[in-house]
């Protein structure tokens, strides 16, 4: 159904017909009913007798209203979808996301509930204003039909929060809106809202979610519901791997993607290359799957085709029995006892709702969402030495992350580029500047943030420093000849994170069993990078304190260590795997298992465990403590073809090549 849909009981004074629009009642819709012809007596009385009851009680008489939500424009311009924070916010939304360069108008054609004077909302924010009180530099109009509306939006206040714009009168039912960026620099629209009452909408989130299930006519009823044996969550490499491994075995499976490409920080997107090693011992089979789909190129935030996201999407739609739900977001789900019954998404353009019941998950969203949902029990920030004994942990407990980058890159042209002014709060000069072209994963923010709760502005103060250093070597630096010529072409609007939620399982794999080469006999897959874990640069610290943006990097190199199965489902939610920066490690063994590879083979094992789970009919610990040497079957042979050529020689990492010796 089309999402700007209006509710209530609307009369028209339109001469021949009067409409009553859907008005929902315990969640169900009744259909519009439209009544014609009615002669004009009728209808003068009737307007005095509404206009006699809107004296009496405003509340009486429901505004005829129209919520239209940004993210659905079918034409959107240079607008881009950022559904990143819409369990923050509330919603998906459209991002002006222009580099400094204002892009083309989003817009829609819409219908009114009826003719006449409309108030006129955005739901915006202006998103510099952690840093700049003022007027910040996501400014956009909006145009109705061939009003262009004066007051310009996404620079006032402090959170997202309804902006109005001023009155329109609509004299044609059928209108056409449109978002107009002014600035390029990040305005962002969530929805527009028009009423003949004045008053704004809601702000409180539980209050604003039951006004836009209300207005846009979702219900729970009309919902899409899908089964599959397993529905993997997040379509990173870890649940590209997990979707594929477990199809290959014979199951049908759902694999969930909130963007339009698959890849997670390895797509076009964010643009990290691909690290670690794969054929490696006990099981060198595992990890032949990465060779049919992984990019062929090496280097962080280069040209986009070098991410190759064409070929994963290609390899997953070459996989019969996997159903890929891409732009689906999961937003909530059910559970009976400890385990999970279903998963909600969300299209994150259209709203669609699809519940998918499956008596198997596999939480892949690196983030671990689907066990935050849950219930599952998780860890976050850095464990003290004195809980796992690790070398490289803290003496204290703390919350602090590794961070999340906004890579960037820029290229050279013929001519001279303006970049304009951009000085909201981050002020460089000499020595503080960067004068680089591009910035690659030492590009890292948002350490002593909260990387679920504060993401937002993780990422906003990555756009910030990015754009904020650029205008000074642009604008003002002593060498700003040397960038004359030189424009951004490349922005990441979709953060990279590295850190955040860990779920627990059966067992924590800690940084002193990879040190120490403590082998368990459910080793699966194994991780070979180094233990790399990042702090904020002391040099940034310098001029920055507090609020750093750049990081370095700290390895200590491990020989090859197959990470134990009890690390890949949760302890107290019976039918959850994960895969991928999510999984039951500390922080210190994050630092080695968060490489792609490694969690691209973690991912074919939860799989490969995934398809024993539906053949015995049992739950992810009963894998580990009755048929295990099932899969050491499977893991020998994999799940990827055999004898390709291995095309994933690069960004390999150190590793010790000598066995420690074995302690247990
Ligand atoms: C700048 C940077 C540099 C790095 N350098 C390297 C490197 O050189 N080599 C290397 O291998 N690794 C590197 N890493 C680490 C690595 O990229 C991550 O650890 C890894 O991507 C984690 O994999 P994942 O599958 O768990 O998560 P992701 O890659 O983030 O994939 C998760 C997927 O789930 C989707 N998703 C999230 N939530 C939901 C939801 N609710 N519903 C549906 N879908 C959802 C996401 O859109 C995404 O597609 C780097 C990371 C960063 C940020």
């Amino acid at each position: 159904m089309n999402k700007e849909s209006l509710l209530t009981f609307i009369p028209s004074f339109d001469s021949t017909e009067m409409v009553f629009y859907s008005v929902m009642r315990k969640g169900y819709p009744i259909n519009s009913i439209k009544i014609n012809n009615y002669n004009n007596t009728i209808n003068f009385m009737r307007f005095f007798f509404l206009l006699f009851l809107s004296l009496l009680s405003p509340f009486y008489i429901s505004a005829a209203e129209l919520l239209v939500e940004a993210e659905s424009f079918p034409q959107k311009g240079g607008w881009v979808v950022d559904q990143q924070f819409m369990d923050l916010m509330g919603s998906p939304y459209l991002i002006a996301h222009g580099m400094g360069v204002p892009v083309a108008d989003a817009s829609q054609s819409v219908t009114f509930p009826k003719k006449g004077n409309f108030y006129v909302y955005v739901r915006t924010y202006n998103w510099t204003s952690p840093w700049f009180l003022g007027k910040g530099p996501g400014q956009f109009k909006l145009t109705v039909g061939n009003k262009r509306l004066s007051t310009v939006a996404g620079v006032q206040g402090t959170r997202w929060e309804w902006q109005y714009l001023g009155k329109v009168n609509i004299r044609n039912k059928q209108v056409v809106i449109s978002l107009n960026d002014l600035t390029g620099f990040d305005g962002r629209c969530d929805a527009i809202y028009f009423s003949t009452n004045k008053q704004a909408p809601p702000s409180d989130m539980a209050l604003l979610y039951k006004f836009r299930r209300r207005l846009l006519n979702i219900s729970n009823v009309s919902r899409r519901n899908e089964h599959f044996d397993f529905v993997v969550c997040g379509g990173g490499l870890a649940g590209m791997c997990a979707a594929m491994a477990a199809a290959r075995q014979g199951l049908k499976v759902a694999l969930i993607n909130d963007r339009p490409v698959l890849g997670g920080n390895n797509s076009s997107e964010i643009r990290v290359h691909l690290g670690g090693r794969i054929e490696l011992s006990p099981y060198k089979e595992l990890g032949n799957m990465v060779k049919e789909f992984g990019p062929v190129k090496w280097g962080n935030a280069q040209p986009a085709g070098n991410y190759m996201d064409e070929k994963k999407k290609e390899w997953i739609d070459s996989e019969p029995n996997i159903s890929l739900f891409s732009n689906c977001r999961v937003i909530a789900l059910q559970k009976k006892g400890n385990s999970i019954q279903s998963v909600l998404a969300k299209h994150i353009e259209t709203g669609e709702e699809i519940l998918f019941t499956s008596p198997l998950f596999s939480d892949c969203t690196g983030d671990g969402t689907v066990g935050a949902l849950a219930g599952a029990d998780y860890m976050m920030g850095r464990e003290a030495k004195s809980e796992y004994g690790e070398l490289r942990a803290p003496e204290v407990a703390d919350k602090l992350t590794m961070g999340s980058s906004v890579q960037w890159h820029s290229i050279e042209g013929k001519q001279p580029e303006a970049f304009p002014l951009f000085e909201y709060g981050m002020i460089f000069n000499e020595e503080s500047k960067n004068a680089i072209t591009m910035g690659d994963w030492t590009w890292e923010t948002g350490m002593n943030f909260d990387q679920i709760k504060d993401f937002e502005y993780i990422r906003d103060y990555g756009l910030m420093v990015v754009y904020s250093n650029w205008s000074y070597l642009k604008n003002k630096s002593i060498e700003k000849i040397k960038f004359q010529k030189r424009k951004l072409d490349w922005v990441a609007y979709i953060a990279g994170k590295r850190e955040s939620r860990r779920l627990i399982g059966d067992y924590v794999l800690t940084g002193n069993d990879l040190m120490q080469y403590k082998i368990y006999p459910d080793g699966t897959a194994s991780t070979s990078w180094s233990i790399d874990l990042h702090s904020a640069d002391s040099i940034n610290s310098k001029f920055f304190p507090g609020k750093e943006f750049l990081s370095i990097a700290v390895h200590t190199p491990i020989y090859p260590y197959p990470v134990p199965y009890r690390c890949l489902y949760s302890r107290n939610v019976d039918n959850l795997y994960m895969a991928g920066r999510n999984i039951s490690v500390t922080h210190v063994a994050l630092g080695t298992i968060r490489v792609m590879r490694t969690t691209a083979m973690l991912g074919e094992v939860v799989g490969l465990a995934a398809s024993l789970c539906n053949k015995n009919q049992v739950k992810p610990r009963d894998v580990y403590q009755a048929h295990f040497s099932e899969l050491i079957e499977l893991m020998k042979k994999g799940a990827g073809k055999h004898g390709l050529e291995n095309n994933q020689l690069y960004n390999e990492g150190n590793c010790l090549w000598e066995k420690p010796q074995i302690v247990n």
